[in-house]
């Protein structure tokens, strides 16, 4: 992006400069979110054009270069992504702060809307209404349909996650240290699940290195003890509670708080490594 060549953003409107000047207003909400990123001062401002199904594609592209040092007295934060609770994230400052639990949604309302479309498609198919290439659009429009709604969870529920990390860090007046748990789980894969999950932990990654955030990828097992490396055994298995239990060690512990164990022994073998 330049004044004087390619591409700027001038009165609440995106001007490309191709073979002619084209201008495209910026809605107020877009413009709002991109002001906010200029302010933390990108390395590197770009927009690509392109066309797709006929339309002008511009997006526009900010790269910020942060080099992160492991810090030294973290803030701990775990992130599960292969919990069935969904999204499960813990913060620990020598002792646990706290634990959110995060649902990817239904898609029961998405699905509603689907179905109505389905209808509507067959009926005017039946009555020899609609052609091929109209029913192609059909597909299109649902595709479309499922693929938004779980994109902007996604956004919100990182940017969520992200703000809540920077603001406990800070009144915990210490640097955090993002520890993830990337889906791992043999029976998500090929799954619509998994595949949230993977776009979830590249996004999350992505907005933490835009804030120089430390982050891992690490394998945190929830079924496998921390402590032996036994294989833990469910003990006791309640509507909101799964007791697992190692009988090699004694270990004892809620089922979706094991891999903070794993987080936390993770975390001293860095240290050491680090100093
Ligand atoms: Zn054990």
């Amino acid at each position: 992006m330049h004044e004087r060549k390619g591409a700027f953003i001038h009165d609440g409107k995106l001007v490309l400069r191709l073979n002619k000047k084209v201008e495209v207003p910026i809605p107020k909400r877009a413009l709002d979110w991109l002001n906010k990123r200029f302010a933390e001062n990108p390395d590197k401002k770009t927009v690509r054009v392109f066309e797709r199904g006929g339309k002008l594609v511009a997006q526009i592209i900010l790269h910020k270069k942060n080099v992160v040092a492991l810090p030294n007295n973290p803030l701990l934060v775990v992130v599960d992504l292969n919990s069935s609770h969904g999204i499960v994230v813990h913060y620990w400052d020598g002792g646990l702060i706290k634990t959110e639990k995060y649902k990817p949604p239904n898609r029961s309302a998405a699905w509603h809307n689907v179905k109505h479309l389905m209808k509507l498609r067959d009926v005017l198919y039946n009555q020899g209404c609609i052609t091929q290439q109209q029913i192609n659009k059909y597909s299109a429009i649902i595709r479309e349909t499922l693929s938004g709604s779980m994109k902007s969870w996604i956004q919100q529920t990182v940017d969520k996650i992200v703000r809540r990390v920077r603001r406990i860090a800070k009144r915990h007046g210490k640097e955090p240290l993002v520890m993830i748990d990337v889906p791992d789980d043999e029976s998500l894969r090929g799954t619509s699940l998994q595949r949230t999950l993977l776009s979830f932990a590249k996004y999350f990654e992505n907005i933490l290195s835009w804030y120089g955030i430390y982050f891992e990828e690490a394998r945190l097992y929830s079924t496998v003890c921390p402590r032996c490396g036994e294989k833990l055994d469910l003990k006791m298995k309640t509507r909101n509670l799964r007791l697992m239990t190692c009988k090699k060690c004694g270990f004892e512990e809620e089922r979706d708080k094991v891999p903070l164990y794993w987080a936390l022994n993770k975390l001293l073998a860095l240290k050491g490594e680090a100093f």
